[in-house]
């Protein structure tokens, strides 16, 4: 299959140059840009008129949880009025009612919103295993991610330490040691696939270290570093006094000592760092995975943006779940961080500017997934892009900066066309693998039967809508 994007506005590249391409034409054979250029002459199967649009590369996702888009929308979630011990008192019971069913729809759900708003490559976090879910439920994230045709890394996440012990996490989460990693080998013998162009991968990800037995993470290094697959987990979200309390150490000095750092190893949040610590990350070129709406909705403290560039820090995007970041828009997810280095910006020495946060959703979430065929458009590399009509009236005026539109002026609804390894997967405002009416339908049954009937968190529904 060859299709010529013809006569672009602007094709932002987000390469090392930081190149912008203007009234130029962009070929994709099969899953890889041919060539960028002006006046492409080929016959192609398929012509794209992309006068007055903007290409950009693909969006990459570093952190999210899939299970928990339907666990939002609540007015029960009260964030700005509850502790953190009174959210998880809430939410946990829900989670605990979560079988295949709800993983399969929602991850569907989630993975239409990113693929909706320019993302062409997720990450995904799970780790809602509970005796309903067994242990399948990465498989069913698999199934939902080649119906949408979104190149898929799943984080297959765990919880060993009980309730009893410390845990904040409902037992019926709790797993063993020895299953999650049973479980990480035959997913990765099943899904991990390490070469270019790849569409699933798979993560080694322990969900936190204040809910795991220790000999969880150590072992979990062992094996990634055996299998050759990248670490994950939450880390510098408020956890560091529990910590002290029961290691005497600093989470990420804890990490260090086991081994859980290094450049094939990415940390969710991470606000609660200091700078000799994000210095420290910078030094073992470990990523974070910057998610400003639930900082914002938790009202948690701000990464120094400028301060971790000048350090050398990797930062990259992400939505996070659905339990704190009611949308899994990344569009969405850049301009809230802009908005936020600009207002700490003034006491911090300065912010940096809307195309920064760009690269990080592209370049630097290629760098967090450890992937060199993705985040920025360039001959022979795969060909995931996304577009926007930069033509709009909402828009006029703004066509001279491509780099810097969209975190500053509020692109944020759906993108014009996205395309996944060379295939157009969204177009015209329709998702083109799958019928959308019937799994939004679909979704909403096993919603309303799994969730809705059975917590009264839903409200108004509880109360009889
Ligand atoms: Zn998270």
């Amino acid at each position: 299959m060859i299709t010529l994007f013809k006569n672009a506005n602007a094709i932002v590249s987000c390469d090392e140059k930081d190149t912008v391409y203007y009234n130029t034409d962009l070929l994709v054979e099969d899953k890889i840009i041919k060539t960028i250029s002006k006046d492409i002459n080929i016959k192609a199967d398929r012509v794209i008129d992309c006068k007055g649009k903007n290409i950009y590369p693909g969006l990459i996702n570093t952190h999210h949880h899939f299970f928990q888009t339907f666990v939002r929308n609540l007015e029960t979630v009260d964030y700005p009025n509850m502790s953190v011990p009174q959210w998880l008192d809430t939410i946990y019971p829900i989670f605990s009612l979560i079988d295949n069913q709800v993983i399969y729809y929602s991850s569907m759900t989630a993975m239409a919103d990113l693929i909706k708003h320019g993302c062409t490559t997720a990450f995904d976090h799970q780790y809602c295993y509970t005796d309903k879910t067994g242990i399948e439920a990465v498989d069913y994230q698999m199934k939902a991610a080649s119906q949408l045709g979104i190149r898929y890394h799943a984080g297959r996440g765990c919880n060993t330490l009980p309730k009893s012990k410390g845990s904040t996490m409902p037992d019926v989460m709790v797993e063993s040691t020895d299953t999650f990693l049973n479980d990480i080998e035959r997913l990765a013998n099943k899904y991990h696939d390490p070469n270019d162009f790849s569409m699933s991968q798979i993560v080694v990800a322990p969900c936190q270290p204040i809910n795991s037995y220790k000999d969880t993470f150590v072992e979990s290094v062992k094996l990634a570093r055996k299998l050759k697959l990248r670490l994950h987990t939450h880390l510098g979200e408020g956890e560091n006094s529990i910590m002290m309390d029961r290691y005497g150490m600093r989470t990420l000095d804890w990490c260090e000592d086991i081994g859980f750092i290094g450049d094939d190893v990415w940390l969710a949040h991470c606000w609660e760092l200091n700078q000799e610590e994000y210095k420290r990350l910078a030094n073992y070129k470990t990523s974070i995975s910057h998610c400003p709406s639930p900082a914002i909705l938790g009202g948690f403290p701000i990464l120094p943006m400028k301060q971790l560039k000048e350090f050398g820090t990797h930062v990259s995007l992400g939505c996070d779940g659905s339990a704190t970041n009611d949308s899994s828009n990344l569009l969405d997810a850049m301009r809230i961080a802009f908005l936020m280095q600009c207002y700490f910006g003034k006491e911090r020495g300065g912010s940096i500017s809307g195309y920064d946060i760009l690269k990080m959703a592209t370049y630097e979430g290629a760098y967090t997934l450890g992937r060199k065929d993705i985040g920025h458009l360039k001959e022979n590399m795969a060909a995931d892009l996304f577009m926007i009509d930069a033509s709009t009236l909402e828009l006029t005026g703004t066509i001279h900066d491509p780099k810097n539109i969209i975190p500053r002026c509020g692109v944020t609804g759906n993108v014009d066309l996205t395309m996944i390894n060379g295939e157009i997967v969204f177009e015209n405002g329709k998702l083109t693998k799958i019928d959308e009416t019937k799994v939004n339908s679909d979704g909403e049954k096993v919603c309303t039967d799994i969730l809705r009937n059975n917590s009264d968190a839903f409200t108004p529904y509880k109360n009889g809508f």
